[in-house]
Parts: C-alpha cells; structure tokens; sequence
C-alpha cells in the first residue's frame, strides 16, 4: 500500500514537507500559524481537518521555537484523525451482507465493484453480484465478464429495466443461494437528477424489504481526480441515502493526494478502500498510517 501511494503523493508530499521545513526553527506564533494552515489547506488536508491540528499545535507548541518533531506531532495528529474512521468493511454473521455502490457515471464505480469482488472472493466468501446499473449496457455487460472470471454469481436484468426490481431478485437470490455477499450496483446516471436520488432511496428501501436491515455498507465512490466537483456531486447522494463509506477511486493520478482527507473531511464519511490502478488486484483497504507516511515523506 505504502509504495503505491506514495507515488500518487509525491508532488502533495513535497509541498507539505517543504512547507514544514521552511517553518523550521521560527517561534510558533500568531503568524507561524498562519503559514501552517496555508500548507495545510493547500494540500487539501481540508478545513476541519486543518483548524483542530492547529489549535493542537498552538496548544503544545505555542509561544516555543519549532523543532524537527513539530512534523511527527502533525502527523501523529492527521493519523489520528484517519484512526478514528471505521475503514472496516462489517460483514453479518448470518445471512448475506448487502453492499450496496453508488457512485456518477465515470467515477470509477464498475471498475470498483468489480475490484471489490475480487479481493471479497479471494478472501474465500462466496459473492454475488446485482447488475442495477440498467441504464448502461456496457456496465451490465462488465459486470458479467467480472462475475465469470471471479466465480461470482450474477443477477441483471436487461437494460432499461427498473433497477430496484433488479436489486430485489439478486437480494432474494443472495438469500436462496446462502452467498456471503451481495455486490448491489446501482444507476450513476438518470434522466435527471432528481430521478436519480429517488431511484437510489427507492433501491436502499428495496433491499431492507428482502433483508431487513440490509444493505449493511453502503459505499460511495468517488473519482479522486475530480476535486470539487466530485464533491459536489456526491454530496447530493449522501442526502438521499445514508452511505457508510468511501471508494476514492484513481488515487494513482492526482498529486493532490490529500483530496482523500479533504473529501472524507466534507462528506464526514470514512474512506474505506482505494483505487490505485485499472487492473483487478488494484484496490487497497485504505490504511492510515501508510497513507500519512506518504503524504509527509
Ligand atoms: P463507471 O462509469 O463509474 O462505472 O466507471 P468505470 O468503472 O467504467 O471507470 C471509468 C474509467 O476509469 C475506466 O477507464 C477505468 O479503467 C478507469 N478507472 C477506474 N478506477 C481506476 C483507478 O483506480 N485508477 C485508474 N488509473 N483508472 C481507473
């Protein structure tokens, strides 16, 4: 993880850590501060983020000279910001566990799923996926080919067809069938946006009607290449349905690498898993330490 992160933060790293170097040995003053949030705003550590390690900083450093280890207390502060965030994916102890994945058209979302089913099948649970991205042909049709090459079961409808109906048969299917998971893909694009919402409520309400208490993740993903507009974007999806968290998907092409903390920082949502690459086996569980060694190395 550590290795191919860093890569993707090597131009946020050089900012942060040059940054830091600049401000050493000057008091830690009214001004001192100012500089720090600069770089740190500038790295998109985000907003909160930024003003609680400052006040921190100013707490224990405040009115003293800034030594080397003003940079391992910032970071042992960015890292426990990340630890708190429950990364872990929850898995039921009895009957399926439903991930529901939403995500805009082009974020990276079947791609994810079908990364997501990889890593769950080689980690021995038995997975299967429903096709609800009806309004796209290719997704269905790429879902499919992952479903074969993985073992996965499929449930899809054609395209065109209502996507909770397609939710409903694979969650009744997830149960007939005993699976461990079901991978529920849903629209990233409708005629309009307010379709959409409703869909994605409606698909949410699908599936705790078939598994009461389902879905159980409910995960966004989010293109991190595409800063503030990703944001934007899937700010309106946490409105309409409770999401419990983040894929940040083409990690391996920003340099703003600390988007990941400014994204989790607005959508007050834990990033759970990563997307380094195109390939199957490029999606990392999202480590806090690894990442905050990157971001400062
Ligand atoms: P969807 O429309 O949200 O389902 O998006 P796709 O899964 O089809 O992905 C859109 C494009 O982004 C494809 O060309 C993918 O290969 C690419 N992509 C997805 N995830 C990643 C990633 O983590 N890294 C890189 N470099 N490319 C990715």
């Amino acid at each position: 993880f550590f290795q191919r992160i860093k890569a993707g933060l090597r131009r946020t790293a050089q900012s942060l850590g040059g940054g830091f170097r600049a401000l050493l040995g000057q008091k830690v003053d009214a001004d001192f501060l100012d500089q720090l949030e600069a770089i740190l705003l500038k790295a998109d550590v985000g907003v909160a983020a930024t003003e609680r390690i400052i006040d921190r900083v100013k707490e224990s450093y405040g009115n003293r000279e800034a030594t080397g280890d003003l940079l391992d207390f910032v970071k042992s502060e960015v890292r426990g910001l990340l630890q708190e965030d429950d990364t872990q994916l929850h898995f039921q102890e009895e009957g399926p566990t439903v991930i529901m994945v939403a995500g805009v058209n082009g974020s990276g979302k079947t791609t994810s799923i079908a990364k997501l089913t990889k890593r769950l099948s080689d980690e021995g649970r038995k997975v299967l996926l429903g096709a609800g991205d009806t309004f796209r042909a290719a997704a269905i049709e790429q879902l499919s080919t992952w479903a074969e090459r993985t073992g996965a079961d499929i449930v899809k409808g054609s395209q065109g067809s209502d996507p909770s109906s397609v939710a409903h048969d694979a969650c009744t299917a997830a149960m007939a069938r005993k699976v461990d998971v079901a991978i529920i893909d849903t629209a990233g694009r409708l005629h309009t946006q307010a379709n959409l919402m409703r869909e994605l409520e409606k698909i949410h309400r699908v599936i705790g009607k078939v598994i009461p208490g389902a879905p159980h993740e409910v995960l966004m993903v989010i293109d991190s290449t595409n800063g503030q507009n990703a944001i934007a974007q899937a700010e309106n999806f946490t409105k309409a349905i409770e999401c419990t968290g983040l894929i940040l998907a083409k990690l391996d092409g920003t340099a703003k690498g600390g988007a990941a903390l400014a994204i989790r920082d607005r959508l007050g949502l834990p990033v759970k898993f990563v997307g380094v690459g195109e390939k199957a086996e490029d999606l990392e569980a999202f480590n806090a330490e690894a990442f905050v060694d990157a971001l400062f190395a």
